[in-house]
């Protein structure tokens, strides 16, 4: 089965990581406790047997004259039932017991008493057929450097195995509970922390195109969550914005197209309205023709603008000789300009050549002279500079117009967007010129950049890429 909620997830892996942490500190712990245990145990016996050991060195040693109980009760706060203190012999070993013993029990093993020789204690635990066993120490007696007897201490290990099961029942019980709240508690939490989530899926679900002006809830704690919400935010305004400028856009061309559309249909309708002359024909056929070009030239803008927008804009990469293609082009500017008396010039420096597009290239010069040309005065000039700068080809295109207001600056590249003041003589346009400039520039990835002073003039500079 796959999880697909988060808090689920979090909450299966944080139990998962606690369980294996109480397993390791239950280990720990467990192996703690026998260590210490057994360590206790070793410790009294040692104790024990070794006052047992001084007693028997004694000249006049009598083990009954040891209370064994005594001596288990000062080490360990009580007198287990199951212990058992011998002295005896050590040769011959080890049946001739004497005091309190059990001598099944407490028979002497081969390694005790090898160990004994080397005058060393020896532990041991035995098992004696009962349910728990014996620990026994052997502790060796020597007098005059010869060993004498031995002393046996042990006792059961009841007490240490009763102690280790009680932790065994309290961890077994412990474990799953302390697993249950802290799973319980873990998926409440992740429940609580994620319900923000929850939120911004149900606003984010009611968002669609036309609905682009919802925003996600923000909580301005800063958390992740809160970025999270913000930086969605921040993208519903780009798209916001991207909707919009698509909607203007489609409005814009569509009333662009509206018009000359209007106006030929009027003149046919005009015309068909009674008997004309051949002439009177011609003109509206021409006065058509010229809504037609219009129309065309509209499309083709648009058509050029959003296949650039959809990165379709397909270049046609050639060498170019800047200079003479630029010059070209000024020429046949040329018929534009003459009637409002205005001097088209020429600056260039050395011939050089560029990798471009020629015909995008081309209308991006018609569009830039053509504004120049549009938007200066009669007996006005118009310069066109091609230059090399450190990596760039440069065309710089500057008129002694009538300038663009520095507010207008950064919306004259905007689609269909047209300066308010354009002077009283007849400056006709869509507001799609500098657009396609733009598009034609990104896609032969350059940049551009405009000066302007009104009533002086304007100077736009092209840098294309010499490579
Ligand atoms: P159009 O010329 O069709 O209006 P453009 O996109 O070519 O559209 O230009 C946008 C606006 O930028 C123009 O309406 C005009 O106000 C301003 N503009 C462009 N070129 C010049 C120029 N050389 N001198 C002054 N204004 C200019």
């Amino acid at each position: 089965m796959r999880i697909r909620s988060i808090g689920s997830k979090l909450t299966l892996w944080y139990t998962g990581l606690l369980a294996l942490t109480y397993l390791f500190l239950f280990i720990i712990a467990y192996g703690l406790l026998s260590y210490s245990l057994s360590h206790d145990i070793d410790y009294a016996l040692e104790n024990i047997g070794g006052a047992m050991v001084e007693k028997a060195k004694a000249e006049d040693s009598s083990l009954y004259s040891i209370d064994i109980d005594e001596l288990f009760h000062s080490y360990f706060g009580f007198s287990p039932h199951n212990r058992h203190a011998i002295i005896f012999d050590a040769y011959p070993p080890p049946d001739e017991n004497q005091g309190e013993s059990n001598p099944q029990q407490m028979s002497v093993s081969r390694d005790a008493m090898e160990k004994a020789l080397r005058a060393k204690s020896h532990f041991e635990t035995v098992s004696n057929g009962d349910k728990y066993p014996l620990r026994i120490i052997t502790m060796p007696v020597h007098k005059s450097s010869k060993l004498t007897s031995l002393v046996r201490v042990g006792m059961s290990l009841e007490n240490m195995h009763r102690t280790k099961q009680r932790f065994l029942l309290i961890m077994g019980a412990v474990f799953p509970i302390g697993l249950l709240l802290a799973g319980g508690g873990g998926w409440l939490l992740a429940r609580e922390a994620l319900r923000p989530v929850d939120q911004m899926t149900q606003t984010a679900q009611k968002i669609s195109g036309e609905q682009l002006n919802q925003r996600l809830q923000e909580s301005g704690n800063g958390d992740e969550l809160d970025r999270l919400a913000s930086t969605l935010n921040s993208m519903l305004d780009r798209l916001y914005a991207a909707f919009d400028q698509m909607r203007q856009f489609s409005g814009d061309a569509s009333h662009e197209l509206q018009t000359p559309l209007t106006i030929l249909k009027g003149e046919m309708e005009v015309a068909l309205r009674k008997q004309r002359t051949p002439l009177e024909y011609q003109c509206v056929l021409g006065s058509g023709l010229e809504e037609i070009d219009k129309i065309n030239h509209l499309v083709e803008g648009l058509l050029l603008i959003s296949r650039a927008d959809a990165g379709v804009l397909g270049l046609d990469m050639q060498p170019i000789e800047l200079d003479t293609f630029a010059l070209d082009i000024l020429e046949q500017m040329r018929t534009i300009a003459d009637p409002y008396d205005i001097t088209l010039e020429m600056q260039s420096s050395e011939p050089f050549a560029i990798s471009g597009d020629r015909d995008h290239l081309r209308r991006l010069l018609h569009n830039l002279l053509g504004n120049a040309i549009k938007y200066s005065r009669s007996g006005g000039y118009v310069k066109l500079k091609v230059y090399q700068q450190k990596e760039w080809a440069v065309l710089q295109v500057s008129d002694s117009g009538i300038g663009i207001p520095e507010e207008e600056l950064g919306n004259i590249f905007n689609r269909f967007h047209r300066a308010t003041a354009t002077g009283s003589r007849d400056r006709k346009g869509f507001g799609l010129g500098l657009s396609i400039v733009d598009s034609i520039v990104q896609a032969h990835k350059g940049k551009i950049e405009v000066e302007s002073i009104p009533n002086q003039g304007s100077t736009f500079r092209i840098f294309l890429p010499m490579v």
